[in-house]
């Protein structure tokens, strides 16, 4: 699937995620923003691998060639995990007394599962894959997490790009 239908289907899941949880607390606007947030920005956690990777230095071109998990052979992806749902869901219920928190952590908790499970289709990825204790226990090593072919693949194209 091209990139820009993941996307595509990320920010249309997130915004419709956001908007069912909004009308659902009767504050459809905070709904969509933290929506848009915790479904579609998500995604920020793999600029912020690849600003650690290469120590700030930001290519774009690199960066959609996904070089960050090419050249630290790690794939630490911190923001997609199962276990912030549960805390996120147990943090609106501590929260429950003021409406607005109350909507942002279970909207971020909502956007994310939606968002979680749908990269676990499109990348045909296992559920355990998309826990941070699962990756930690592999030291974040891409040649544990991801299929032999895929990591054959990765290393091809590695050869390729001279990585
Ligand atoms: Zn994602």
């Amino acid at each position: 699937m091209p990139l820009s239908l993941h996307l595509f289907i990320h920010f249309s899941l997130a915004i419709l995620s956001g908007y069912l949880a909004g009308k659902y607390f009767k504050n459809i606007k905070l709904g969509i923003l933290i929506g848009f947030i915790g479904g579609f920005l998500i995604d920020l956690d793999h600029v912020l691998e690849y600003l650690l990777v290469f120590n700030f230095r930001f290519n774009l071109l690199h960066f959609f060639q996904g070089r960050q998990f090419l050249v630290s052979d790690q794939i630490h992806l911190w923001f997609h995990a199962w276990e912030y749902v549960p805390i996120l869901i147990l943090l609106a219920w501590l929260f429950r007394k003021n409406k607005v928190i109350k909507i942002i952590f279970f909207t971020l908790a909502f956007s994310g599962a939606v968002h979680l499970a749908t990269d676990m289709i499109i990348n045909r990825c296992s559920f355990n894959f998309y826990t941070l204790t699962y990756r930690a226990k592999h030291n974040f090593a891409a040649r544990e997490l991801t299929s032999p072919e895929t990591y054959q693949e990765n290393q091809k194209l590695k050869m390729e790009l001279g990585i």
